[in-house]
């Protein structure tokens, strides 16, 4: 049996960096993706597997994701798990009511239109895995049971994704592509911070 190979994206720091420090640790053979190629290759070394292969992707750029798509035709031909990491905006700062619509725009372009470009581009080599696997990593923000106000870039894509993600596992299941969505609840990165006071999920003032 050949190690299972796992993609991350936004690997080079917080979750996705840990997610693929802990797969390549079971063995997995982790293309550790970040939209700058130095940042991933800093990673892959500062984590020090071997089987941490650094990669550029910006999930945003079609290009970028035809380009690795190729090279993991050519060097695997298939591709196990993808894991669709790297987000941008909690917008902590803004309410739909007065929401900057370019900063939800963005959001939106890396954190919905990124994962459902890289399913679509990967299938064809998730098809050729005996154990194929998406998990869209997604947020309790994107809930729709419960939401209130806040934090509307941020909350409306990761709503957006748990729908891609219900679409996705439907037309898959019978092909056995397992897609799924997981909150990783509040963790200490550059985007969940080191500490807070929060109201029904939303920061609110000490
Ligand atoms: P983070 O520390 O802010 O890291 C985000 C990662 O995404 C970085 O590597 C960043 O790369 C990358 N990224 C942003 N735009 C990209 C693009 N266009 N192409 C490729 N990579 C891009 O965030 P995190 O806390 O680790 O969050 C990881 C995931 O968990 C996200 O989906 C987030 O929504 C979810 N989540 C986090 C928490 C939490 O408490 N931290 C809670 C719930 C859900 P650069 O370094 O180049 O910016």
């Amino acid at each position: 049996m050949q190690d299972p190979v796992a993609l991350v994206t936004g690997a080079n720091r917080g979750i996705g960096r840990e997610v693929s420090r802990q797969l390549a640790q079971h063995s997995y053979t982790i293309l550790l993706t970040a939209r700058s190629l130095p940042k991933a290759e800093a990673a892959a070394q500062e984590l020090g597997g071997s089987n941490l292969i650094p990669a550029q992707l910006d999930v945003t750029n079609p290009a970028s994701i035809a380009a690795l798509h190729d090279r993991v035709q050519h060097e695997f031909k298939r591709l196990d798990v993808l894991i669709n990491n790297a987000a941008i905006h909690y917008d902590t700062w803004q309410r739909a009511v007065n929401a900057d619509l370019d900063v939800v725009q963005e959001a939106l372009e890396t954190n919905v239109y990124g994962p459902w470009r890289l399913c679509q581009t990967f299938l064809p080599l998730l098809r050729q895995s005996l154990h194929p696997r998406i998990v869209n990593v997604s947020s309790g923000g994107g809930a729709l049971n419960g939401m209130g106000g806040g934090t509307p870039a941020y909350s409306i894509s990761k709503a957006a994704l748990n729908a891609l993600t219900l679409m996705l596992a439907a037309e898959l299941r019978g092909e056995k592509i397992l897609v799924n969505a997981v909150c990783p609840g509040w963790v200490a990165t550059d985007m969940g911070g080191w500490g807070g006071f929060f109201r029904d999920g939303q920061p609110i003032p000490w």
